[in-house]
């Protein structure tokens, strides 16, 4: 193997708890994608892709950039939620296979040997490993748990501005932010937002990678609404995001990146070289559901609307669940995990972190698999990931139920 691998060739989280919770016929609360068909009329929207009836052209290569009219209405639709920004699609839209791909092209063209990525942790495990791919080193600045945690309040996970100013060296090329965050649920707030922005304007080397594939799960947007970085620091700030989350269809892969022009394009010129281009009926079929997501839902204004409330009401049922086994759920405003601090739940003894040991064993004697959180926590930050699992809501309601089932024969 070559050395840039040295260290990433071991299984990750998602391979060892998947495949466990299949063995013990586990009520699979891990990896987090939905169990469910996305919407009829995203599944329509594939078929028409490729319908000659439709004459949609959408079988031969994409433009590497993008596909023209999913590009078009990305446009659309961030230029018409952030003030003061009108993207062009031709030259501020990159699209690429998920959100995944978007950040591999997106720290291939940014990130070289001996440069620096801030990441703030936890933070998804991917990050990391893709830094590393790039020859970049990864620096951590944690969210440092505050004592929220015990209350189940969101604010539980703080981001100390003084340790992220410290933490930057001319040679820290990239910032990566993910709100709604993965995997606590933290949405960023202004205040926050505006912090980070600056200390970033102060390093014009350094650009924001700013992950919001969460973008469209809110709870209480009238209180903790999702702001863009982009609306605060758009010359400085890539934004990503993907459809998978959006339209329940994760296996589509079609993730995107927009912003100022030169980042845009630093992009396509790894994605050119890489994939070419990002396969064209997923996402002619994503473009069609963009422009039928606005429209009125089975009784909401908008899909988006019908959206969070289903993952309010999951939300509700895994929040109930957690409690009634004892533990203290962080209920997040934002995204489809929960952390919960698990320190009341009982285990044999194990040399592994706990939460690892935790996971495992609630998988195999409980039946409930969950996601140990320290593997989104760099070595030295494991021990503020002992206390606290992550569970996925993005599951049916029965599987919800089953799972709260389990947890109380137990617990
Ligand atoms: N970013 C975050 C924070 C995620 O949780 C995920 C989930 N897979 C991704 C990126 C990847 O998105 P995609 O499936 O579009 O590659
Ligand atoms: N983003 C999902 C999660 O955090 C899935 C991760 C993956 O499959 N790589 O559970």
């Amino acid at each position: 193997l070559a050395a840039r691998l040295q260290g990433l060739d071991k299984p990750t989280v998602w391979q060892e708890f998947s495949p466990l919770a299949v063995e013990h016929q586990a009520v699979n609360l891990g990896q987090g994608f939905p169990d469910w068909d996305p919407p009829l009329f995203v599944q329509q929207a594939m078929r028409n892709a490729i319908d000659p009836a439709q004459a949609r052209h959408a079988n031969q290569y994409a433009r590497p950039n993008a596909h023209l009219p999913l590009a078009t209405v990305l446009a659309e639709d961030y230029s018409s939620r952030w003030p003061q920004v009108d993207l062009n699609p031709a030259t501020q839209v990159a699209t690429a296979v998920g959100c995944t791909n978007v950040l591999y092209c997106t720290l291939q063209a940014l990130v070289g040997v001996g440069d620096q990525v801030i990441l703030l942790e936890p933070a998804f495990d991917i990050y990391a490993s893709q830094v590393r791919m790039a020859g970049g080193t990864p620096v951590y600045v944690p969210l440092r748990p505050t004592g929220h945690v015990h209350e189940g309040a969101s604010q539980a996970f703080s981001l100390d501005l003084n340790e992220l100013e410290a933490a930057v060296t001319p040679n820290t090329k990239v910032l990566i932010l993910n709100t709604p965050h993965n995997p606590t649920g933290k949405i960023f707030s202004r205040d926050e937002l505006e912090g980070i922005a600056a200390i970033v304007q102060k390093h014009p080397q350094l650009t924001i990678i700013s992950d919001e594939v969460y973008e469209h799960i809110l709870f209480d947007p009238a209180h903790e609404p999702h702001i863009s970085m982009a609306t605060i620091l758009f010359d400085q700030t890539l934004t990503l995001s993907s459809s998978g989350k959006t339209f329940s269809c994760t296996g589509w892969k079609v993730g995107w990146a927009v912003g100022p022009p030169h980042l845009v394009q630093a992009v396509v010129a790894v994605q050119q070289w890489v994939n070419f281009s990002a396969p064209t009926p997923n996402q002619d079929a994503i473009a069609q559901a963009l422009v039928e997501a606005r429209q009125p839902f089975q009784g909401y204004d908008s899909y988006y609307a019908y959206l969070a409330d289903e993952y309010l009401r999951k939300r509700g049922i895994l929040v109930e669940a957690l409690e009634a086994a004892g533990m203290t759920p962080i209920v997040p405003p934002g995204g489809f995990f929960i952390m919960a601090d698990t320190i009341t739940a009982a285990m044999p003894t194990n040399p592994m972190p706990r939460d690892w040991a935790l996971s495992r064993w609630l998988t195999k004697e409980v039946g409930v698999t969950a996601i140990p959180p320290s593997a989104f926590y760099s070595e030295e930050n494991v021990p503020l990931a002992q206390n606290l699992l992550r569970f996925a809501f993005c599951k049916g309601d029965d599987t919800l139920r089953e799972a709260q089932t389990r947890l109380a024969t137990y617990f």
